[in-house]
């Protein structure tokens, strides 16, 4: 009964009322079973059902009365900044809680398709459109949202449809133009989409690669050619590549593959053997492996990989705020409290080890839009598949969910390396530019803070100059983002994925997202050396040192096997990764 009554009250709250009100309700309900208010619960969710009632037969009304006005077809046409039709996304709808779908696409759009429009924020509909759309509109008040990318101007805007309006032209507006032909934005991780359905979200979010990860849980093997698909074009680049996964271990982004690596179609049933087997097959057909959703998941295995130098990159931004801790491998991570995924990156480049990081989406419903979370890179030359490849193996790249950020030391780039004299200093330049409110542009030195500027409230670009004298080696590199503060007081839970209650943000509502996101952009490193010495922490050589400990531990007390050797060899590859950290710790 009372099970009853909370999914009415959610439900109704939730479909018919607004997402705030199912907010307030939710959290109030939580709060009050909490302090054992029995009484106050029945009282309160009465009352909810009552106003979401009431509500529900107001908005029924509404829709019956808007059904029966005489709707129009309008033939709404979007055009780019220089007047040419182009793909964007558009939510066409009124009052908020009525989005009118257009003329062909689906109206019973599901959450959990894997392409095609979007539901953003659980009722947030929006259409994929190739330069415009027909759609059928009642004579009133009607709003749009065309959204296309970063780095063009969100269009939100009411428009009267009166007797006379037949067509509606929207003239997007680029904001800023960011090294054109030269930065190139992809998503490295996306499942169950197919090539046509991502040519056409790519040319709407303004990204260029996109790999679409085929897997065990997935059924689309067959698409996998070892090639760019051929519906791709010379700025929109789709290749169908492979996650590898294994739960205790961890994922495996495999890119740039000719040969799927085996098994595809099952999950391992052991932890052996190692990804990092898979690692080498992948090198030796010239691939390229970034560890998965790193942030969230290292696995048991991602600190090994590492430091055998077996990955190339790591996944930093894809299902969780880097500044959240990992949540799937909590028995093993040491001192894990203290440890963001974001901290486990920077330790990993303080030992030393120059991994750069990439990003991805992880999308596998329609609750995320493809490159929500992406990596730029600055490819010389060409832009070719390969050409991308190469800049991310060399860290010439920035990951992203809305900030474009550039970083120089002297005339050096992310994934360059200069050596220096010990009383030389550098001059250290970021920028940035952000549609989405950012509150902080940082310097990075060895995962340290060691200059910041804060960003007001309305201003979309930043820059930030020093002077800097390391006097030792280190790695620069530069992040913006928003403090997520304010929004954790709005009753978004950082540690909970959306659909289990983690609530909105300001970019779950533009982009989606599988966990509550913040604007986050952070630089690859640039390498300093003082007289050649390299990076070195003999303090995070020694946390690496104990996480693979912990890996030995579990898999000696619950590891699968499928025979003794199987296990000794697993252990013994562990033990070789710990040698390598204490050779990284003298
Ligand atoms: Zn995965």
């Amino acid at each position: 009964m009372i099970y009853k009554l909370f999914r009415f009250t959610h439900y109704y709250c939730k479909e018919i009322a607004s997402e705030n009100l199912e907010r307030i309700t939710m959290y109030s309900l939580k709060k009050m079973i909490r302090l054992k208010k029995l009484a106050g619960v029945f009282l309160f969710i009465f009352f909810c059902a009552f106003v979401a009632q009431a509500k529900y037969i107001q908005g029924f009304k509404h829709l019956i009365n808007v059904n029966r006005a005489v709707q129009k077809k309008i033939v709404v046409q979007i055009l780019d900044e220089y007047g040419s039709p182009t793909a964007a996304r558009i939510r066409v709808s009124e009052q908020d809680s009525i989005y009118y779908t257009p003329v062909a696409h689906k109206v019973d759009l599901k959450l959990d398709e894997g392409g095609g429009d979007v539901i953003l924020d659980y009722n947030r509909k929006f259409a994929y459109v190739d330069g415009g759309c027909e759609i059928s509109l009642p004579p009133t008040d009607i709003r749009f949202e065309v959204i296309k990318g970063y780095a063009y101007h969100l269009f939100d805007s009411i428009i009267h449809i009166s007797s006379g309006v037949d067509s509606i032209k929207i003239q997007l507006k680029k904001w800023f133009e960011f090294g054109a032909g030269e930065w190139y934005g992809g998503d490295c991780h996306v499942h169950f989409i197919d090539a046509v359905t991502a040519l056409l979200e790519m040319k709407a979010e303004d990204l260029n690669v996109c790999n679409i990860l085929t897997s065990d849980p997935t059924s689309d093997q067959d698409r996998f050619s070892g090639a760019l698909d051929p519906v791709s074009d010379s700025v929109h680049l789709i290749y169908v590549n492979q996650e590898y996964r294994e739960d205790r271990l961890g994922h495996l982004n495999l890119l740039n593959l000719k040969r799927l690596v085996t098994p595809v179609k099952t999950m391992r049933e052991y932890q052996y053997p190692l990804n990092i087997k898979a690692c080498d097959e992948v090198h030796e057909q010239g691939g390229h492996v970034s560890w998965a959703h790193f942030a969230a998941w290292p696995g048991l295995e991602g600190p090994l990989a590492v430091v055998l130098k077996k990955v190339d990159a790591v996944e930093m931004l894809s299902t969780i705020d880097p500044f959240c801790e990992p949540i799937f491998v909590s028995d093993v991570v040491p001192d894990l409290r203290m440890n963001t995924g974001l901290s486990l990156w920077y330790r990993l480049l303080n030992c030393g080890l120059k991994i750069p990081a990439t990003a991805g989406t992880d999308k596998m419903t329609n609750m995320v839009t493809v490159g929500a979370n992406r990596v730029y890179a600055l490819v010389h030359g060409v832009f070719t598949y390969q050409s991308w490849i190469d800049a991310l193996n060399t860290g010439r790249s920035f990951i992203t969910n809305s900030p474009f950020l550039i970083c120089r030391a002297d005339n050096k780039m992310p994934g360059d390396e200069m050596n220096i004299g010990r009383k030389n200093s550098v001059k250290i330049v970021t920028e940035m530019w952000s549609q989405l409110p950012v509150d902080r542009l940082e310097i990075i030195s060895n995962g340290k803070v060691i200059a910041e500027k804060i960003i007001e409230k309305g201003q979309h670009y930043a820059k930030l100059e020093i002077e800097y004298r390391p006097g030792k080696s280190v790695w620069i590199a530069a992040r913006v983002h928003q403090y997520n503060q304010d929004d954790t007081r709005d009753g978004v839970s950082f540690t909970q994925r959306r659909d289990f209650g983690g609530g909105p943000t300001l970019l779950n509502k533009y982009y989606g997202t599988m966990r509550p996101e913040t604007a986050f952009a952070h630089t690859n490193p640039i390498y300093i050396t003082i007289n050649k010495k390299p990076i070195r922490s003999k303090e995070d050589a020694a946390y690496f040192i104990k996480y693979l400990h912990n890996s030995i531990s579990w898999l000696q007390r619950s590891g699968r096997f499928p025979s003794e050797q199987a296990r000794q060899e697993t252990v013994s590859a562990f033990k070789q990764g710990i040698t390598e950290f204490m050779k990284l710790a003298k």
